[in-house]
């Protein structure tokens, strides 16, 4: 079969406009409220925490803000407000988490942990478990014994599939640690019947280009109490104090979002179910289409969760890889008959005009990261690293899920046809 190259680029996922985005950005226009107030921003956080299921939504202008932000929430209510080292002025120099150590997700975007660092903490990686991709309760668990003082945990719910939340929120519990849900990726899936997002003290949603749906840009923390949705509010908004001038007790962020970004949300907002249902199908065409094949997709508990099925992921069995490296910026494979990997397998789908992306590089195995502590549900994954110089041998979940995994092209606007190509091209690097 002759495969011709994609006249236009098949997407990992861009963003689906409906046109009633339109209708609220033009609102915002003619009704000249064109600034960080306004209807759609009150409408958006109104409709955003009733869905979810959690008392306060706060529109900012991205995810990244918002955990900026629930970073700061919880480090207040952990360490006061005058965390850090103490100043004249009294703001403090160093951030409110100034040498405190945070357990985090390893495997995810780096803004689920750069936040921490802006708060002058030290983010310590947990490693991942093979049933979700997502944080290991056990290596938590681990984390703990290792690290007791440690008392707030950062985890993210990957490509749209819930993490083990309750076991998660459990040990957090056990530890009297604080939990932030990074949902960045998962707006509508549901873990036990319930939102991702509700479980943790703060979560936080974004509404970036790629994500289920967008403003372009654009996030929302969410919170249980009227006062930390105020406080947040407040600091997004520079930290005004109620006075006739500017005035100002404590350090202020400009975080909020955008009323005509609000408009494009508030009219993506309707479409959510929508998409969630196009993203399952492409989810499940490709599991037919590879059933097969030596692989997996990126597995959820389907008894206990319902994924959004953001992007759709392929896992390649162990001895089903060819020879294959990794430097910290180029790649090498040897292609064999009967096996593949996943650069040969992105070459040949960029060679299509389609695009895949590799599995989140873990935190640390990062180069900004690498001085960070590590556990793993064996105890200290970095004395683990080093046994992997000395032995070649994958030595946590994290580095195999990246050494094996990619990101399949998921864009709802894909055709059955465009996915029909996709999966014989995929089929065509195992012959
Ligand atoms: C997209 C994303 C973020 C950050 O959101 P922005 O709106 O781009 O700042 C955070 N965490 C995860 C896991 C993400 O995928």
């Amino acid at each position: 079969m002759v495969i011709e190259r994609f006249p236009e680029k098949v997407w990992l996922s861009s963003p689906t406009m409906h046109g009633d985005e339109k209708k609220y950005m033009l609102e915002a226009y003619e009704t000249n409220w064109m600034s960080t107030v306004g209807e759609n921003i009150n409408e958006l956080e109104r409709l955003l925490s009733g869905y979810i299921g959690i008392e306060h939504g706060v529109a900012l202008s991205s995810g990244t803000a918002a955990l900026h932000l629930a970073v700061k929430l919880a480090a207040e209510r952990l360490y006061g407000s005058s965390s850090g080292v103490s100043t004249p002025d009294g703001l403090g120099r160093g951030g409110s988490l100034y040498g405190r150590r945070v357990f985090c997700s390893d495997m995810t975007f780096d803004a689920t942990v750069n936040p921490v660092v802006y708060e002058g903490g030290e983010p310590v990686f947990i490693d991942t478990e093979y049933d979700t991709w997502n944080m290991s309760p056990e290596a938590l668990e681990q984390a703990f014994v290792l690290y007791p003082d440690v008392k707030l945990v950062i985890m993210a719910h990957l490509y749209g599939t819930p993490g083990k939340i309750e076991e998660i929120r459990a040990v957090c519990d056990a530890h009297k640690a604080l939990l932030i849900e990074d949902a960045a990726e998962s707006l509508g899936a549901t873990y036990r019947g319930r939102q991702t997002g509700v479980f943790g003290d703060y979560s936080i949603i974004s509404f970036n280009g790629n994500k289920i749906i967008t403003g372009s840009s654009g996030g929302m923390l969410l919170c249980h109490s009227q006062e930390d949705a105020d406080k947040a509010r407040k600091w997004s908004t520079q930290s005004r104090e109620a006075a006739p001038w500017y005035q100002h007790e404590e350090l202020g962020y400009n975080y909020r979002m955008s009323n005509v970004i609000a408009g494009v949300v508030r009219g993506q907002f309707g479409y959510l179910s929508e998409h969630i249902g196009q993203k399952k199908r492409i989810y499940e065409r490709y599991r037919e289409g590879f059933k097969d094949l030596p692989v997996e997709m990126n597995p959820f508990d389907a008894s206990a969760s319902r994924p959004n099925f953001w992007l759709s992921c392929l896992l390649i069995d162990r001895d089903a890889m060819c020879e294959s490296v990794r430097s910290e910026n180029r790649f090498f494979y040897k292609s064999e008959s009967g096996k593949s990997c996943p650069d040969e397998i992105l070459e040949a789908l960029g060679n299509l005009n389609a695009e895949g992306r590799p599995i989140w590089k873990p935190m640390h195995m990062q180069p900004v990261y690498r001085s960070h502590g590590f556990v793993t549900a064996g105890g200290n994954g970095r004395a683990k690293t080093n046994a992997y110089i000395e032995r070649t041998e994958v030595p946590d979940v994290g580095a195999d899920i990246f050494r094996r995994g990619l990101c399949l092209p998921s864009d709802n606007k894909m055709t059955q046809k465009q996915q029909d190509v996709i999966i014989e091209i995929v089929r065509g690097c195992f012959e």
